[in-house]
């Protein structure tokens, strides 16, 4: 049989590319070597948000007294066996249901390893697909150090972190990004003793500066240790303990060992050699900014052609590059992308940053607005955070940035705003119910736009 689309991966940006191309009437094939849903459903953004979402309701019933809620008797502990069982029924049904899309979308799911044998051939365990476009979304994998090789046990990536079943009693982090925060809030919340050793002289590097700072207080508030402008020089692992030294000449000991320190593009096995698909140096797959490839009908989105690695990203990357295939014009705008990490608290960020602005030397005023002038952030007792925003001198937001309570939902209205030209003060004469957090993104937007 021939297809229309042959999808290699089906993690978030495959399968959504697969349902939209099936929407738009192809016949599409997706091949894939482990289970459907990708890093994102199995060992990414979903269960992480399960273990946060624990996380948080431990940390809830802990400051309940603060709301005239008390637990008579005892305190509340954390039962880690559940906490990891919730997690996987979550990533379970979930799983369950991408499966039941493609059948119901009509979408044949091929189990196994698809390579290129030739320019615009691909076969699965020594059989041809005949496609007449491929999508390429083989998204990406761990960087390991090389003086911090993981073991698997005691040094692992957050793959084998998510499959702990009982918790250290102390962990170093390396790496201060997205990964290395949100895991250290969350072992922090359960109880964990967290360090975090970052390489650049901030957490969350590529984020505002005057957000990351706000959350790096936080974190160190919380009890975590943040250790930044270092790395590790040398770890070795014996008796349950990981010995390190730092570049600063500091050794000391952990239980266990995260490393997140940035992914790279999983091109392993596909061979495309074979093909001809030129790599960018970074071993990213090259492409135009139609998800082109260097080969005539071959496709790449997602995190194999590079940043920002992010689910809805590649989602959108794969909606438009199938929409591009079969005729359809596509909407998509990589820069009102909403970026969400999951930190306590969290951040929302969207478009440019005052560094990114400053840098290309664009002219903009800001607007930034404290939650604790928010009625409603002092009834939920959560009066930490900020809202940032930054418009254009002819009023259009060129950024937004939160962190804060729910800071990764109210982005979203920034995001509209910035996809659909509506300037700073579009947002400030559209009403916002009170009390909510709704109403400080607005005030923000007044101050940026300078009324
Ligand atoms: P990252 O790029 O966000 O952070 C890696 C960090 O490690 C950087 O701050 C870097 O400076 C630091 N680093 C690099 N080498 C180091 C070293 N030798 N010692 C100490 N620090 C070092 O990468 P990540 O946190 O591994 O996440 C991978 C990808 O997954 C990112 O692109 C991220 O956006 C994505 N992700 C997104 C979410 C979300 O949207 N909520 C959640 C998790 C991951």
């Amino acid at each position: 049989m021939q297809y229309d689309i042959a999808i290699i991966g089906a993690g978030p940006g495959g399968y959504v590319a697969a349902i939209r191309a099936a929407d738009l009437g192809a016949k599409v094939v997706i091949v894939e070597k482990g289970e459907p849903g990708g890093v994102c459903l199995n060992r990414g953004c979903i269960p992480t948000k399960a273990l946060i979402a624990s996380a948080h309701s431990l940390e809830s019933a802990k400051v309940a007294a603060r709301f005239g809620v008390v637990c008579p008797v005892g305190e509340f502990l954390i039962d880690f066996k559940k906490v990891v069982s919730r997690k996987d029924e979550i990533v379970a049904l979930l799983r369950n249901g991408i499966e039941k899309l493609f059948k119901t979308h009509g979408i044949e799911f091929i189990r196994g390893a698809a390579s290129f044998a030739g320019e615009k051939k691909i076969i699965v365990d020594g059989a041809h697909i005949d496609a007449k476009n491929i999508l390429i979304a083989t998204g990406s994998s761990w960087i390991d150090l090389p003086n911090l090789k993981t073991d698997g046990i005691f040094i692992v990536t957050s793959d084998e972190a998510l499959s702990w079943t009982e918790l250290p009693k102390n962990l170093l982090i390396v790496g201060g990004g997205v990964i290395g925060c949100e895991f250290a809030c969350m072992m922090r919340q359960f109880g964990v003793d967290v360090t975090v050793v970052e390489a650049t002289d901030s957490i969350l590097p590529p984020v505002e500066r005057a957000i990351s700072r706000i959350l790096a207080r936080s974190m160190k508030a919380a009890g975590i240790g943040l250790i930044v402008s270092t790395t590790v020089e040398s770890a070795g692992s014996s008796a349950d303990t990981v010995k390190i030294k730092l570049s600063s000449g500091e050794k000391r000991s952990f239980e266990r060992v995260i490393v997140a320190v940035g992914r790279r593009a999983f091109t392993h096995g596909l061979n495309c050699e074979a093909s001809g698909i030129k790599l960018t140096e970074k071993g990213f797959i090259a492409v135009d900014s139609r998800f082109k490839t260097s080969v005539e009908g071959v496709y790449a989105i997602g995190d194999v052609i590079g940043n920002p690695m992010l689910a809805h990203v590649a989602s959108a990357e794969g909606i438009a590059a199938v929409e591009d295939i079969f005729g359809k014009p596509s909407s998509y705008d990589a820069l009102s992308c909403p970026a969400p990490i999951f930190t306590s608290p969290e951040i929302g960020s969207v478009g440019l940053t005052s560094e990114q602005l400053k840098q290309n030397g664009i002219e903009f005023k800001t607007g930034r607005v404290p939650y604790a002038s928010n009625g409603k952030a002092h009834c939920d007792g959560e009066t930490e955070g900020q809202v940032i925003v930054h418009s254009g001198m002819d009023g259009r937001i060129l950024g937004a940035h939160i962190i804060g309570q729910s800071a990764t939902l109210l982005i979203a209205e920034a995001a509209l705003a910035m996809k659909n030209n509506i300037p700073a003060l579009g947002l400030v004469s559209t009403v916002h119910a009170h009390p909510t957090l709704s109403e400080v993104l607005a005030d923000a937007a007044k101050i940026s736009a300078g009324s």
